[in-house]
């Protein structure tokens, strides 16, 4: 019992500071109670791990500084410190999430960075009377009367907190604290050596307190300022100087990269209820060709997209960064490129939402090597396609990339809720028996087909506007996802230990490939080729050579061997995750 109190005699002598510290420096977590709770009424458990988890974080350096000020003779000048600084924190988070919503997060830190003594004294005189910072200065001085009340108090409740039942109580909640803490708190001291590894740490050990963040946000702009300047320099000196020609005279060439889409949910793939029926009358018609062998080497999205958008090859230990992004390559041989993205601004407080926009949408790359991008990200990707083709300026050969938002989480937001997309009920379902199927889960199910057919109907949407041009579409997703296929799971698990069912259904991927009428008459032996290809074993980092081709682009890059619709294609070793043999996990050949 003296052990005990002998432990947590710092942090109880000391509640006000430590709470203080616990308490501020989770304030996203704050913002999300609010959200969550308050305005939507429902209580999430995830949502209170994450929160413990934080606080958990917060836990360890804040006990280390009680104890600090309980046993050093200095201990008072420290603790006057701690308070300003943690003040002062809260202040800066409160201003940022009234004005901005958002958090410290690698742009915020990026634009502090870039900020300069002008642009400052500018930023202040618009800010500094908002009706955000107004109340950010009112919770602040809220917070300072309610510490302060507390630091009065403090003896009195301190001795109370010393009683025997609850000495037991204070011990076992700062225990289980600590614990948590420092288990996930242990990717703060981890030892990185690419962007990648940051965002796994960041959604293996998920934690988003002050400590956390800032760590994550300060990895994040070294590494990215590392891959993204190289990727962006070699992209802009390719499209600006580089050796590309181009033997096509007028074309159009559409990428769709979508999101999130299992395989098995699409009915070109087998699945019984039609999720695909524009897709499948293209095929029926002779013009789409269904890739039957192709996977994603990452379950992420900004990875994956990166290495679709380069000309590494992975098979061959190529990095991503190494390489220029194929569509200045494109632009250099004379195409013009636009980019059309959904997921433009999506989730950029998180690591993997700013690095591949950091890429995608940097303001060089957009002014250099494209001709028009998206100005906004829209609620339905059938509104971002209407937006691309009402500002439509074809010139004779042009290279449009649509990244949609696809199947992604809240599969129940991505489709219309119209009498034409609610189509099916629960009931309809194949296999939504299994024992941890309830109905709550069959509803899920459900909204994952429905988005997938109106997904469908999005790329036929697109196809539309090619009937009569010369054209080809290639069509695949990022990843793929798990929608209770094999077990009580949906999304995508990014534990390191990988399963033949994991990989299945979180690599494997679709890919179409749609040729116009006009394009299939003109280049009879090179929609052969295409078909031919159709079960080829394929990577999507190898997409690139495959657009190449179909731009009739030669250049130092173009590489027939890693094309799968060339006659010299050679398979390399589909590496996943940075270390795994596809093949081997799934079949156990090679
Ligand atoms: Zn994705």
């Amino acid at each position: 019992m003296d052990f005990l109190r002998m432990m947590v005699r710092p942090v109880v002598q000391e509640f006000p500071l430590w709470l203080t510290m616990v308490l501020t420096l989770v304030p996203s977590t704050w913002g999300g109670w609010i959200h969550h709770v308050l305005l939507r009424h429902e209580f999430e458990w995830d949502f209170m791990r994450w929160t413990l988890a934080s606080m958990g974080v917060v836990a360890v350096p804040a006990t280390l500084l009680v104890w600090l000020v309980a046993r050093w003779k200095h201990g008072r000048w420290l603790k006057c410190l701690a308070y300003v600084i943690l003040i002062s924190l809260w202040l800066v988070s409160l201003f940022i999430s009234t004005n901005f919503n958002t958090t410290y997060t690698p742009q915020i830190l990026q634009l502090v960075l870039d900020t300069n003594a002008s642009e400052s004294s500018e930023f202040l005189r618009t800010w500094l009377l908002a009706p955000g910072s107004l109340r950010a200065y009112f919770y602040t001085f809220l917070t300072l009367v309610i510490v302060l009340v507390a630091e009065w108090k403090r003896q009195s409740i301190a001795t109370f907190l010393s009683r025997r039942v609850s000495t037991v109580i204070v011990a076992a909640m700062l225990g289980v604290l600590l614990v948590w803490g420092l288990w996930v708190g242990r990717k703060l001291v981890m030892p990185y050596h690419s962007l990648h590894e940051v965002e796994l740490a960041e959604i293996r050990m998920q934690s988003n307190d002050v400590i956390s963040t800032l760590h994550a946000s300060i990895l994040a702009l070294k590494f990215q300022v590392e891959e993204t300047d190289a990727t962006v320099n070699l992209t802009l000196k390719t499209a600006r100087e580089g050796v590309a020609t181009c033997d096509v005279d007028s074309m159009d060439l559409v990428l769709v990269i979508g999101e999130s889409f299992n395989k098995r949910r699409s009915s070109l793939y087998g699945y019984a209820l039609e999720t695909n029926p524009m897709m499948r009358a293209e095929r029926d018609a002779g013009l789409l060709t269904v890739f039957t062998d192709a996977v994603s080497p990452y379950n992420l999205t900004s990875i994956a997209i990166k290495n679709m958008l380069s000309l590494n090859s992975l098979g061959h230990g190529e990095r991503w960064h190494e390489f220029p992004l194929w569509l200045a390559v494109m632009r250099r041989a004379g195409w013009q490129v636009d980019v059309w993205g959904n997921q433009r601004n999506f989730m950029t407080g998180m690591v993997f939402g700013a690095s591949l926009n950091s890429v995608l949408f940097d303001p060089q790359v957009v002014e250099q090597v494209y001709h028009a991008v998206n100005d906004k990200p829209f609620v339905m990707d059938g509104q971002l396609v209407e937006d691309y083709y009402s500002k439509w300026q074809p010139g004779k050969r042009n290279l449009v990339i649509f990244h949609l938002m696809g199947q992604h989480t809240a599969y129940d937001a991505r489709y219309p809720h119209t009498a034409e997309w609610e189509k099916w009920t629960t009931a309809d379902l194949p296999h939504a028996d299994a024992p941890y199927m309830d109905e709550q889960r069959r509803e899920v199910m459900l909204d994952y087909a429905r988005a997938t057919r109106y997904n469908d109907h999005v790329l036929a949407m697109i196809l539309d506007h090619y009937r009569d041009r010369n054209a080809v579409v290639v069509m695949l997703s990022d990843h793929g996802e798990e929608v209770y296929d094999y077990r009580d799971f949906t999304e995508r698990d990014h534990n390191t230990h990988k399963t033949p069912e994991m990989v299945r259904c979180e690599n494997d991927i679709p890919l179409f490939i749609w040729c116009s009428p006009r394009y299939k008459q003109a280049h009879p032996e090179r929609f052969a080729a295409i078909q031919r290809a159709a079960s080829r074993p394929l990577m999507s980092d190898l997409v690139g050579q495959m657009m190449l081709w179909l731009g009739q682009v030669q250049s130092p890059w173009t590489d027939s061997t890693r094309n799968v619709l060339h006659p010299a294609y050679r398979p390399s070793p589909r590496i996943i995750y940075d270390g795994i043999d596809y093949d081997q996990l799934v079949s156990g050949k090679r």
